[in-house]
C-alpha cells in the first residue's frame, strides 16, 4: 500500500486510516466481492469450468485481506461462509436454485423450445 493511500492512525498505533475511503466502506465492498466471487466460484465447480480454481484462489485472497484488516469480522463471518458455500454446491447434473449457471441454461432451454 502506498503512502498516497494510508497513514499512521493519530493515536502512534500501527492500524492504518485509508484516506481515500472510510475502512466501514472498503470492508463492505471487500465482503461483497468476496460473496460474489465465492459464488461464482461454487457454480463454475458445479458445472465444471476450469476457471473454478483461479476463482477460489481469488476468494482466499480477499479473505486473507479481510483478515488482515478486519479479524474480528472475519472470525464472525468464515462459518457462515463455509456454510454458504456448501448449500450452493451442486453437481451438473442437479439444478440449483440459487446457481446463475443453473437459471441461464433453463433460459436457454425455455428459448429454445
Ligand atoms: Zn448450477
Amino acid at each position: 500500500m502506498s503512502a498516497n493511500h494510508a497513514r499512521r492512525h493519530r493515536s502512534g498505533h500501527a492500524e492504518v486510516a485509508y484516506l481515500g475511503e472510510r475502512p466501514s466502506r472498503r470492508l463492505t465492498r471487500l465482503l461483497e466481492i468476496r460473496d460474489c466471487l465465492a459464488a461464482r466460484a461454487t457454480e463454475y465447480a458445479a458445472h465444471d469450468i476450469a476457471d473454478s480454481d483461479e476463482l477460489l484462489r481469488c476468494v482466499a485472497d480477499v479473505q486473507a485481506l479481510i483478515k488482515a484488516e478486519a479479524p474480528a469480522v472475519h472470525a464472525q463471518r468464515w462459518a457462515t461462509w463455509a456454510r454458504h458455500d456448501v448449500e450452493l454446491a451442486h453437481t451438473a447434473h442437479e439444478r440449483h436454485p440459487a446457481c446463475g449457471l443453473c437459471a441461464a441454461a433453463g433460459r436457454t432451454i425455455e428459448v429454445a423450445a
